[in-house]
């Protein structure tokens, strides 16, 4: 679809997330990494001195050899990604866009501002409208736009294709993955054989970012989605891979073979466009009663499709059901990519 790559930089290219990105862009047809940022622990080193890769994939030799920058704007492209940490990224996204840069963040710092897209492009491409009032309103050359924490991908995922039965009540209980953490994350005396029922600021996130993603566009704001959502997140034992126990209430109840294919037949922008990233299914239905499960399914649609299962009826709710989906890919690296994949198509790049 193109013929030249677009430079790209990574804030934090050291993390968890920065090495995703680095993973995913390695082989991208449109986008290129010239300029890796980290944190004045790892400046003036090679990146390879800087991180300890730990992805099952080799580390080329011209990213290891690349030398990591100060998080300061000047030198880096002007479409950046960023797997910074929220403490970092609250003052470093903002001087980068307003010095012209482009910042597609997976930090939650900027999320819920009423300016800022909070984007999965199967859902609400159109919010990036929002970017030109982002301008407008800060004076900025270049923007900031965000995807959604790694939970509420997938649980959004799951509300928007059945969002045409007019969802009224959600309650979700997460079992989330170790990396999830960034690393080193949780001591591993935490939670080898063990769960712990507690990821700070993680159910105030679930609990509002999918009524802004569901939300309807108008002018300059988002109205949002009159759903109520009651989440529970624990951390489990398991190294990549977010599961969610999903109950739903509808206003107009459907049978589940509606449900069903509603889930199956989900599509958007980025599978219309053929957008490199964007997975020809972007929710798969597990008939087994013992799926999804992390181990099995979390690569599939190389991580940016979240697996679906054990849909039935809720004797509370209506229906509830089973997802699954990568939080370092669809919940992070593989989101922000695809986001500005959506902005190239656009051509916002
Ligand atoms: P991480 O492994 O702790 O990595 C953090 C990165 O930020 C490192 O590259 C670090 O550089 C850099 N950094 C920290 N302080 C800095 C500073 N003062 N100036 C410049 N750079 C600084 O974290 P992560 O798990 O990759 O998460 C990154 C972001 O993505 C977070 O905002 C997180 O909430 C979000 N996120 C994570 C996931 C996930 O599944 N892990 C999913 C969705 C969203 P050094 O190596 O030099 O310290």
């Amino acid at each position: 679809m193109t013929t030249q790559q677009i430079d790209v930089g990574i804030l934090g290219a050291t993390g968890t997330v920065g090495q995703q990105f680095i993973r995913l862009l390695a082989s991208h047809p449109w986008f290129r990494p010239a300029w890796l940022g980290a944190s004045e622990r790892s400046e003036g080193r090679a990146y390879s001195d800087a991180c300890a890769w730990r992805l099952p994939v080799p580390l080329s030799d011209g990213i290891a050899r690349m030398r990591v920058d100060a998080c300061v704007p000047g030198a880096a492209p002007r479409l950046v990604f960023s797997g910074l940490d929220a403490a970092a990224a609250k003052d470093i996204e903002p001087a980068f866009a307003a010095a012209g840069h482009l910042v597609v963040s997976n930090a939650r710092n900027f999320r819920m501002e009423p300016d800022v897209p909070l984007l999965i492009p199967e859902i609400n491409g159109d919010h990036l409208a929002l970017v030109e009032c982002q301008q407008r309103a800060r004076g900025w050359s270049g923007a900031i736009v965000t995807n959604p924490n790694c939970s509420t991908v997938v649980l959004s995922m799951v509300l928007a294709a059945l969002r045409r039965f007019d969802i009224e009540r959600v309650m979700v209980t997460t079992l989330q993955a170790i990396s999830g953490a960034g690393y080193p994350g949780v001591a591993s005396l935490d939670i080898v054989g063990n769960v712990v029922p507690f990821i700070s600021g993680e159910e105030e996130k679930i609990e509002s970012e999918p009524q802004k993603i569901l939300g309807r566009l108008s002018g300059s704001m988002v109205t949002p989605h009159p759903m109520v959502i009651s989440a529970q997140t624990t951390r489990v034992p398991v190294v990549d891979g977010h599961t969610e126990a999903i109950s739903i209430g509808f206003a107009r109840v459907p049978v589940i073979a509606d449900l069903r294919s509603a889930l199956e037949t989900f599509r958007g922008a980025p599978q219309e466009l053929g957008l490199p990233s964007a997975p020809v299914h972007p929710i798969a239905y597990l008939d087994r009663p013992e799926r999804p499960q992390p181990r099995l399914d979390v690569d599939r649609g190389d991580g940016m499709t979240v697996s679906v299962g054990r849909l039935r009826e809720c004797r509370v709710l209506h229906h509830k059901l089973v997802a699954l989906g990568h939080n370092t890919v669809r919940g992070a690296a593989g989101a922000a990519i695809l986001n500005a994949e959506l902005m190239k198509a656009r051509g916002l790049l």
